[in-house]
């Protein structure tokens, strides 16, 4: 088969650095000759929800997977109705959409705030209205807190996307911890990743049963179990999924994890040097702008460029210097399967429009931030 080479970007978006300790421990897995989920995503999930502090954690294949089993164990159906960003992978809102409930969007804060707007949620809620899903935008809480209580106050779940979120707290509170139950990514890109994999976290045993119960088959024994032979039979007691992690990723996930605070720590000191270097081009606002006090996982960096500065122009003369970009997102309430004429999210469509993402990843030098700034700088002047 013919290779493809991607491009070599002088800056890519993100970069993975998998070390040798990951490759062992990785290894150890495929020479033990157990593969599928067995001990290793126990482990896992307990060293997940003792980083989190989250109550229960039950590890998947992917974070679409968890977001799905946060919907079906939350009880999500036809007929109901869960307000969310549009600013967010299209993955929040078919979550939502596979129980038969309906994502209902809301609008963002501000160009520089690109986070649900709780006035926006607010004026969303209806009698169909069962949850609010936040997405903790680049990592940022936003507007968590006020989200949580607009949540209580009409007795609606608040569910977490914190897909972005790994390690962003506010105070010593984890976010993705926030709400009744939350998801996380640890897809290529994301803060922690094991290439494919996710992780729910939820208050208590009795939903973490019932997750552990969807995310395979609904069947009440595992093959693990049958495996060691504690168990023979099983029944089928709900209609599940087989959304279950293999241990090599389960592996891959817990080896990273001693390093991820360590390397938002180096994510932190990259997203100041970038706010320096921007503050002298005024063209540029940097959005996110970290306060409070709580601690940030730096997912992404992103900037919302002056408004009549040609946005994708400005990108393409980037991809010329060799710094790869992105745009996060498309936002969902512009695609065919969600468009609606009556949603109405002006501030989304404008930072749609006018955002950029630029490269981050832990261990991005101080000279490519430079090398992004200057070529950022030279595009818009
Ligand atoms: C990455 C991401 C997802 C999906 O995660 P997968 O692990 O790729 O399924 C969902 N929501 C948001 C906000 C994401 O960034």
């Amino acid at each position: 088969m013919a290779s493809v080479a991607p491009p070599r970007w002088r800056v890519p978006l993100a970069d993975v650095v998998v070390s040798d300790a990951d490759i062992a421990a990785v290894a150890d897995v495929y020479r033990s000759g157990w593969l599928s989920q067995g001990p290793l995503a126990k482990e896992f999930e307990a060293a997940f929800a003792a980083y989190t502090g989250a109550p229960c954690a039950v590890a998947v294949t992917n974070c679409t997977a968890a977001l799905h089993l946060m919907a079906m164990a939350a009880g999500l159906a036809p007929g109901d109705e869960v307000i969310m960003p549009s600013l967010t992978f299209v993955a929040t809102a078919n979550a939502v959409a596979y129980t038969g409930a309906t994502p209902v969007f809301a609008d963002i804060a501000g160009l520089a705030e690109p986070w649900m707007d709780p006035d926006s949620v607010r004026a969303r809620i209806t009698p169909r209205t069962k949850a609010i899903m936040s997405m903790p935008y680049g990592g940022h809480p936003g507007e968590t807190l006020a989200l949580a209580e607009l949540a209580e106050e009409h007795g609606l779940l608040l569910l977490e996307d914190a897909a972005h979120a790994l390690g962003s707290r506010i105070g010593a509170r984890h976010l993705g911890t926030f709400g009744w139950a939350g998801a996380y990514s640890f897809f290529s890109n994301k803060n922690l990743t094991v290439g494919e994999g996710g992780m729910v976290v939820c208050p208590d045993e009795d939903v973490a049963a019932r997750l552990r119960l969807l995310r395979s088959h609904g069947m009440t024994t595992l093959s693990w179990d049958r495996h060691r032979g504690h168990a023979t039979g099983y029944d089928v007691v709900t209609r599940g999924h087989n959304f279950r992690i293999d241990e090599a990723r389960c592996a891959l996930g817990l080896s990273r994890l001693g390093r991820l605070e360590h390397e938002n720590g180096l994510r932190a000191v990259l997203d100041r040097d970038y706010r320096e270097r921007l503050r002298e081009v005024p063209q540029v606002e940097a959005t996110l702008a970290p306060g409070g006090g709580g601690t940030l996982a730096h997912h992404l960096f992103t900037v919302v460029l002056a408004e009549g500065i040609d946005r994708d122009a400005t990108r393409r003369a980037l991809a010329e210097q060799g710094v790869q970009t992105s745009v996060h997102y498309p936002p969902a309430h512009r695609f065919q399967i969600f468009a609606d004429a009556a949603t109405h999210l002006p501030v989304t469509d404008a930072y749609a429009a006018r955002a950029i993402t630029l490269p981050m990843y832990a261990h991005m030098t101080e000279e490519q931030v430079e090398i992004v700034t200057s070529a950022l700088a030279g595009a818009v002047a």
